[in-house]
């Protein structure tokens, strides 16, 4: 079947975008946004964060296609950008890792695919524009979700500053938000889990 040579093309970009980073003191800005302790699970099992799920498929493409389109707009920068900054996590000096989707002359525009439109951005892409922002020293973010509803765009002003951008790192914790544990392929051998039933029940008993 040729689905099943798409899905394994797709597969192995997937390991290459994502997985190829084996150096234990580069850590990527997708990770620091999210769960701390996933990060560590993910290293250890990377063969479950790469589920055949059509979303996953539809969000890659959109984001390969809109680099694509770019690329006819004027001041584009790059769409490969690789930029990288010494940090110390836990004590230990790290490299950090950003790619930012699109990057212009005089800004910084991260897509996002999702089901829905939304009225405003969520924390924590806006939290990951910050960090690129602060990384290439560009003023101007923008937020671009792209849904079967439509396409809506949030301008991000805020800037993290050298101290803001540190205890961003500093507070790095497990989950960084509750709402996490919920969708985490690992939540069912993970001692820090947060379950929202779970909560409820404790809460009636
Ligand atoms: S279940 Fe929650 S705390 Fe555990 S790894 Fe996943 S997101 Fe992190």
């Amino acid at each position: 079947m040729i689905i099943e040579k798409i899905w394994r093309a797709f597969i192995d970009y997937e390991k290459e975008k994502y997985l190829e980073d084996e150096d234990d003191k580069k850590i990527h800005v997708h990770d620091i946004i999210r769960c701390k302790y996933k990060y560590y699970l993910k290293k250890m099992f990377p063969e479950v964060t790469l589920p055949i799920i059509p979303s996953i498929f539809i969000g890659e493409s959109v984001d390969d296609f809109v680099k694509e389109l770019a690329k006819r707009i004027g001041n584009l920068e790059s769409t490969e950008a690789n930029i990288e900054i010494k940090v110390t996590i836990d004590g230990k000096e790290k490299v950090l890792v950003g790619r930012p989707d699109l990057l212009f002359e005089d800004c910084v525009v991260e897509i996002k695919y999702s089901r829905d439109l939304t009225d405003k951005p969520l924390e924590h892409h806006i939290n990951q524009l910050k960090m690129y922002l602060f990384m290439t020293g560009k003023k101007q973010g923008y937020l671009v979700y792209i849904t079967p509803q439509g396409l809506r765009e949030f301008t991000i002003e805020e800037q993290f500053d050298a101290n803001s951008f540190k205890e961003f790192i500093a507070t790095w914790k497990s989950p960084r938000y509750d709402w996490e544990c919920e969708y985490c392929e690992f939540r069912f051998i993970c001692p820090y889990r947060i379950m929202p039933a779970e909560n409820d029940n404790k809460k009636q008993s």
